[in-house]
């Protein structure tokens, strides 16, 4: 069984920083299919149309048959392992230096043989096992071979806390604590563990319901910050910077209306301060130390996550300048993405449909409640995935919008949803 992760010791500030290894990083195009399914935190395999093969490793063509009509589809992961070694050496230096490390040989129901990455709960071959994907610090696709069944703490095994994010005695900072989603977010990571919780308030007279129980929380500690201005943003980074290793953006502006219906930028103008500025102020100031801190042992910084909206991918009109901010702060995400990940930080970018909250209040449902709306992020963090679908719509949405683009633009333009 894990033993449950105790309490890290506080970092000796004498001690130099450590400059953060990673995994090989390198995949040929066709295995970065792995990585976009483990990026969503499915589990998909290469499946021959004409034979129905399941490969793996990828290739370009069926190993079977030679078609090149390949397709990712999901597979369950369900395998027996055959056996299993003990890795006490490695050329790879992040690998050194996490000795000794386990690896199992499962093979897979739908067919392939994989080399896994063991978790220490799974019982000696021969036994059944469940294969996942998971993203490694590289970024890249991993295969973890995980008990068929879950056990206590499971989450807090060696091996799969190098590629989770688990809030687990981690410092958090959650840039607006005061909406719906702020306020069900820091209860959610206090739930999952988190060992302090800087609550962001831009606005500190103002005391929505609910306030009054999370300033109570003695993880919790309330911070000024305003994400319009730069001097806020900097004096807190300059406090609390160094620390933080996990920054949850939830800050967001939110005005209904397209283009036609208002007059002037200034809407518009706000709405791209804190969503696309704010964004980008935030990553100004605290992007620094969280890249500089990628290789604390167990306490290290190790994610970014920001809460953008469906609405980033394809332009509702209703909600048009919105749409278009959201869109801004994803180009900038995968920006701040290709900028943290040499220091194995991972950035998750939370795509919901609508929320229930009182922009919103004129769209029919399903619409996601904020507290599955912080569930779904806090799964994300423990789970591995970098891009996140959450609630019914946004799934629909993205599903529409992989399979036609055009198609969505059009619907969304008639105003369906
Ligand atoms: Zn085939």
């Amino acid at each position: 069984m894990t033993r449950p992760l105790v309490r890290p010791p506080r970092k000796n500030p004498i001690l130099r920083t450590r400059m953060p290894t990673l995994p090989p990083g390198s995949r040929s195009r066709v295995a970065l299919g792995l990585t976009a399914a483990a990026a969503r935190g499915r589990f998909e395999l290469q499946v021959c149309r004409d034979c129905g093969t399941v490969q793996y490793p990828p290739r370009e063509a069926c190993r079977v048959c030679l078609s090149h009509r390949l397709d990712w589809r999901v597979q369950d992961g369900a395998g027996e392992l055959l056996s299993e070694t003990l890795l006490h050496h490695s050329n790879e230096l992040f690998y050194r230096e996490r000795m000794p490390w386990r690896l199992g040989l499962v093979k897979l129901d739908c067919g392939p043989l994989i080399v896994a990455h063991l978790h220490g709960d799974c019982v000696g071959a021969p036994s059944r096992v469940r294969a996942s994907l998971h993203l490694d610090r590289a970024g890249q696709a991993a295969l973890v071979a995980l008990p068929e069944k879950d056990t206590p703490n499971m989450a807090d095994d060696r091996q799969l806390r190098e590629m989770n994010c688990d809030p687990k005695f981690r410092k958090i900072l959650i840039t607006d604590a005061k909406t719906p989603l702020g306020l069900a977010l820091v209860e959610a990571v206090v739930a999952a563990g988190a060992d302090l919780v800087w609550a962001g308030q831009a606005e500190p007279w103002k005391k929505p319901p609910g306030f009054e129980r999370l300033a109570a929380i003695p993880q919790v500690s309330l911070v000024p910050l305003d994400l319009t201005n730069s001097r806020a943003v900097k004096d807190l980074a300059g406090e609390i910077g160094g620390r933080v290793d996990i920054l949850i953006n939830t800050a967001d502006y939110h005005r209904n209306f397209g283009i036609a219906a208002r007059d002037g930028i200034e809407t518009a103008r706000a709405e791209m301060d804190v969503n696309y500025f704010g964004l980008l102020r935030l990553a100004q100031e605290f992007a620094p130390a969280m890249r500089a801190r990628g290789a604390d042992g167990q306490s290290s910084a190790t994610a970014w996550v920001n809460v953008l909206s469906i609405f980033a991918l394809s332009n509702f009109p209703p909600h048009g300048t919105y749409s278009a901010s959201k869109a801004a702060a994803l180009s900038l995400a995968q920006c701040l993405r290709a900028e943290l990940s040499p220091a194995g930080v991972r950035v998750i970018n939370v795509f919901p449909g609508p929320i229930d909250d009182e922009w919103n209040q004129t769209l029919p449902p399903p619409k996601i409640a904020p507290a599955r709306l912080a569930a779904d992020i806090v799964a994300a963090l423990r789970g591995g995935a970098e891009d996140v679908f959450p609630g019914d719509i946004a799934r629909d949405w993205v599903a529409r919008w992989r399979d036609n683009p055009k198609g969505l633009e059009r619907e969304l333009a008639a105003q369906q949803l």
